[in-house]
């Protein structure tokens, strides 16, 4: 395949959306660079922020570990923060924003604001129980500590309650493009990829 990233693929203002594990983080990279866009993770700023010990890092640790999330204030404003670097203003991938309903609502204020609108949702659909499998092993090798199995059912638990009605509402705006997610990485990317060029 050739790079023709703008041409081929009109759509700028991008989702990802899907459950723990569905491998969001590792698409959401490839995605972002094929397109030439920012991918920004909310998971990523937090860790982060933990790393650096920062007042928030602790405040969102705290529901984290839990497998929780942290609070839909403290989550907009710093998505609010994010998208007004320059980077952002000319399109971006969000990886794990929204995943509430007001966090919804807060997205499409910012939007509005700057006379913009989302032009796609993609969501990988996969396997419930290979996606708990997959987890448990990348917290036995990036040591993250929301990766037990524990916090991982927890994490899906969260998920259908508080994510998955998400679905219904950009589907109800006609932006959802669903891909296959429990294909390979190189499949899923291309996917993906040419879901966002139809
Ligand atoms: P992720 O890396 O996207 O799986 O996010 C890891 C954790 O960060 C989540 O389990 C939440 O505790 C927190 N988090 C990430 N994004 C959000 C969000 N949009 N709203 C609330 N909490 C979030």
């Amino acid at each position: 395949m050739t790079d023709a990233p703008h041409a081929a693929h009109p759509d700028r203002r991008l989702l990802i959306i899907g459950p723990p594990g569905a491998g969001k983080g590792t698409q959401a990279a490839r995605i972002a660079e094929a397109l030439d866009l920012p991918a920004i993770s909310t998971g990523d700023i937090f860790r982060a922020n933990v790393g650096e010990g920062t007042e928030l890092g602790r405040l969102a640790q705290s529901y984290m570990d839990k497998g929780e999330y942290v609070p839909d204030s403290v989550t907009n404003d710093m998505v609010a923060a994010r998208l007004s670097e320059a980077d952002a203003a000319d399109g971006f991938l969000l990886d794990g924003y929204p995943r509430t309903l007001d966090q919804v609502a807060a997205l499409d204020g910012m939007l509005t604001e700057r006379g913009r609108e989302l032009d796609a949702v993609i969501l990988l659909d996969v396997d419930l129980e290979e996606v708990v499998a997959r987890l448990v092993q990348r917290g036995a090798e990036q040591g993250r500590s929301d990766d037990t199995e524990e916090t991982i059912r927890r994490r899906l638990d969260v998920y259908a309650e508080q994510t998955a009605p998400l679905v219904d509402v950009y589907s109800g705006r006609g932006l959802v493009r669903r891909v296959d997610g429990m294909a390979s990485i190189d499949e899923v990317n291309a996917a993906i990829l040419a879901a966002l060029s139809r």
